[in-house]
C-alpha cells in the first residue's frame, strides 16, 4: 500500500477511528508440536495473513497427549482438543502415516512405531522392505495420509465439547525395493511417488520443494488455509 492510499482510507476519511501505531495485533494459533521444522513448514504452507503461529514450548505446555486412537482423524482431533483446552488457544494438530496395500492399510496409526516403540527411520524402512520382499511393483502400492484438526475452544460443539474441523490430504505412491536418497525423513527414501515409474526416484531423491508442492501435509494444509482465514487468521 502506498502512503497516498493510506491517507485516503475510509476510516481516516470518516475521522472516527483512533490512529493506529504499528500493524494490527495478530491472533495466536497454537500448533500442537515441539518440532520447529513442522512449525516452519506449516507456516509456509498455510500462509496466514493475520496469525501468529506458536508451538507447545512457546506456551509452556510440557506434557504429551497420548496417540491411542484407531484412526489418524481420531488422534489429530484428540490432540487438538486436549491442547486447546489446556492453552485456551485455537489449536491445530496433525497426525500422519503410511498405508501399504499389501499390509491391508498398515502400519497406519502405528507408522512411527512400526518396527518397535523406539524404532528409528532406518529400522522401519528395513522392516517394511523385508516384509514386502519379492512382491512385484503392482502389489507395492502405498500412500501417505495426513489429517489436520482445528479445535476452537471459545465455541461450543454439538454436545458442549470443543468443536473440531478436519481436513485431509493423501500422497499416492509405492514402496521401492531399496532405500535411495537422503532428502526428507521417515519412509521417504523408500517411497516412490505414483508419477514416477517403478524403480524411479524416491521422495528421498526429490528436492524438498517438489515434495512440498504435492505432499499429503501440503494438500491437507491447503484445504485448512481457507477455513482458518474465515476464522480471522
Ligand atoms: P506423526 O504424524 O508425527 O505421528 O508421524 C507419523 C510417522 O509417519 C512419522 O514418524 C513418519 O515415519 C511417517 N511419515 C509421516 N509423514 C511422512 C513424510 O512426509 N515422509 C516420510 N514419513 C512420513
Amino acid at each position: 500500500m502506498t502512503a497516498g492510499s493510506r491517507a485516503t482510507s475510509p476510516a481516516r476519511a470518516a475521522g472516527s477511528a483512533p490512529a493506529r501505531s504499528g500493524p494490527p495485533a495478530r491472533r495466536r494459533l497454537l500448533v500442537a508440536t515441539r518440532s520447529r521444522h513442522k512449525l516452519a513448514e506449516l507456516r509456509d504452507l498455510l500462509h496466514l495473513a493475520r496469525a501468529e503461529l506458536v508451538d507447545l514450548d512457546d506456551v509452556g505446555i510440557a506434557d504429551e497427549v497420548e496417540e491411542t486412537g484407531a484412526t489418524f482423524a481420531a488422534n489429530a482431533a484428540h490432540k487438538a482438543r486436549s491442547y486447546a483446552r489446556r492453552s485456551g488457544l485455537p489449536t491445530l494438530a496433525d497426525d500422519s502415516g503410511l498405508e501399504v496395500d499389501a499390509l491391508g492399510g498398515g502400519p497406519g496409526v502405528r507408522t512411527r512405531r512400526y518396527a518397535g516403540e523406539q524404532a528409528t527411520d532406518a529400522d522401519n524402512n528395513a522392516k517394511l522392505l523385508a516384509t514386502l520382499a519379492d512382491l512385484p511393483p503392482e502389489r507395492r502400492g502405498a500412500r501417505y495420509r495426513c489429517v489436520l484438526a482445528l479445535a476452537l475452544p471459545d465455541r461450543a460443539g454439538p454436545r458442549g465439547g470443543i468443536p473440531v474441523t478436519i481436513t485431509r490430504g493423501t500422497f499416492e505412491g509405492r514402496i521401492g525395493t531399496a532405500p535411495r536418497g537422503s532428502s526428507g525423513f521417515g519412509y521417504d527414501p523408500i517411497f516412490e511417488p505414483a508419477l514416477e515409474p517403478p524403480g524411479g526416484a524416491t521422495v528421498g531423491e526429490w528436492p524438498p520443494e517438489r515434495k512440498q508442492a504435492v505432499s499429503h501435509r501440503a494438500r491437507a494444509a491447503r484445504r485448512m488455509a481457507p477455513i482458518l482465514a474465515r476464522e480471522g487468521f
